[in-house]
């Protein structure tokens, strides 16, 4: 029996699975007339023994509110030849299936092409060379996909940034020139009138003194939009910055006159041992110097904008047991390791934000098999931990952008559910 998804909560289910289980792609999605198609800018999120030979969706829209667009639920492609899960193009439709559980045909639909491939900004180079539009409403830019850490083996274990650039390198350099970037966000919001916010994310700078980084990074996002700003005001949009904190702490003062209005500085793992072990490079900084960094932005920045991303999945490993080829995951372990962290985080008024653990064969902490159920209860959990705190304000509908905006994570769902139970179950089709 074919249907649609009928309600956020339903979607949001179906989300966490696709997320933490992947899905298998059919070649017959090729034909759907008008799709946008995947590229890797930062990550790439298939499996490693995942091919396919044709270009995958970037993303399945799973559910679309029929009145509120900005409340609909979106996903990313994670191809795994492994999942039960199963994307085709049947009689015009494009279907959903689970495989394993008599599930029904859940009739989804394919974000549109974004076109940014057909817009040249010199030659050799589009802006889908530059920019990338995610989910329904947010353009990313990646300034950098090199980042100083790797010079110095000090890179984070999880990390990808750099050897999925080194395979599927879609720009000449690692490090966009500023002015091209600013031109090609020029360009795609041209085009693209849905586009509501611009997220940058970059690695860190290399510089002579390694901690020399950490300031001229900084320097660089608050140039960069500064010469955004015209764009802002014109498109009325919402700046956001993922990047590591300043060592000047001054410096959160010039990024916010720069138009940035939130950022996120992100801790990723909350055990000070695994955090030193995984994220070396930044133990340099120090795991305490960044809490107090955070902190020192929630003065800076308005109340609910400052956020500090912690990867979902790899809390609960043991450092001695991570060169393993299986590593147990343990999601009870995962959950309390996860409820405490964020905790400590909202007592300083800064915002969790947590990312799904994947591994697209290229970092060092390899394959993780994640129990969806337990990821979708916890983000349950976190959402009404973060409504409890009342830091998100009361005239926000959702912590980052829109529901629709981020179809990598569920920390938006997690907190709409808890905020509107009763719209969340509402049967729509
Ligand atoms: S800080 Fe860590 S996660 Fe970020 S780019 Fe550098 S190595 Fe990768």
């Amino acid at each position: 029996m074919r249907h649609y998804i009928s309600s956020i909560k339903e979607a949001t289910k179906i989300k966490a699975q696709l997320l933490a289980e992947g899905i298998v792609v059919s070649e017959s999605i090729k034909n759907v007339p008008n799709y946008k198609k995947k590229i890797v800018h930062l990550y790439k999120h298939e499996t490693k023994d995942f091919q396919s030979h044709f270009t995958l969706p970037q993303e399945i829209i799973l559910f679309r509110h029929p009145n509120e667009i900005s409340r609909s639920i979106v996903v990313e492609v994670r191809g795994n030849l492994q999942s039960p899960w199963r994307l085709q193009y049947a009689s015009g439709k494009i279907i959903l299936q689970n495989n394993n559980k008599n599930s029904p045909e859940y009739v989804v639909d394919l974000p549109p092409d974004d076109k940014f491939d057909t817009i040249v900004i010199k030659p050799g180079i589009t802006v889908k060379n530059i920019t990338s539009k995610i989910g329904s409403n947010v353009l990313g830019l990646v300034i950098s996909n090199y980042c100083s850490y790797f010079g110095y083996n000090k890179q984070c274990k999880y990390c990808e940034i750099l050897p999925s650039y080194q395979e599927y390198r879609n720009f000449p350099t690692a490090k966009k020139e500023l002015n091209l970037v600013k031109l090609a966000s020029e360009k795609a919001l041209g085009q693209d009138k849905t586009i509501k916010y611009i997220i940058a994310t970059s690695g860190n700078l290399p510089t002579k003194n390694s901690l020399d980084t950490y300031d001229e990074s900084v320097r660089m996002y608050i140039k960069l939009f500064k010469s955004l700003l015209p764009l802002k005001k014109k498109f009325k949009l919402k700046f956001h910055a993922a990047l590591m904190p300043p060592l000047t702490l001054d410096l959160f003062k010039k990024l916010h006159e720069a138009g940035v209005d939130s950022i996120c500085c992100n801790l990723e793992v909350w055990d000070p041992k695994l955090f030193e072990y995984i994220c070396p490079g930044k133990h340099e900084y120090g795991q305490r110097k960044m809490l107090e960094a955070l902190e020192y932005a929630t003065t800076i920045f308005d109340q609910g904008c400052v956020l500090s991303n912690v990867i979902y999945g790899i809390q609960s490993l043991d450092k001695n047991t991570l060169g393993n080829k299986e590593k147990v995951f343990n999601p009870e372990k995962e959950y309390k390791i996860n409820i405490k962290g964020l905790k400590s985080l909202l007592d300083i008024g800064v915002i969790p934000f947590y990312t799904i653990y994947h591994y697209g064969g290229y970092n060092q902490i390899g394959p993780i098999k994640l129990n969806a159920q337990a990821m979708h209860d916890f983000y349950l959990d976190y959402g009404k931990y973060v409504l409890k705190s009342h830091i998100v304000p009361e005239s926000k509908d959702i912590i980052l952008f829109d529901l629709f905006s981020l179809p990598n994570q569920l920390n938006n769902e997690g907190y709409f559910i808890n905020k509107f139970p009763k719209e969340s179950i509402c049967n729509y089709y």
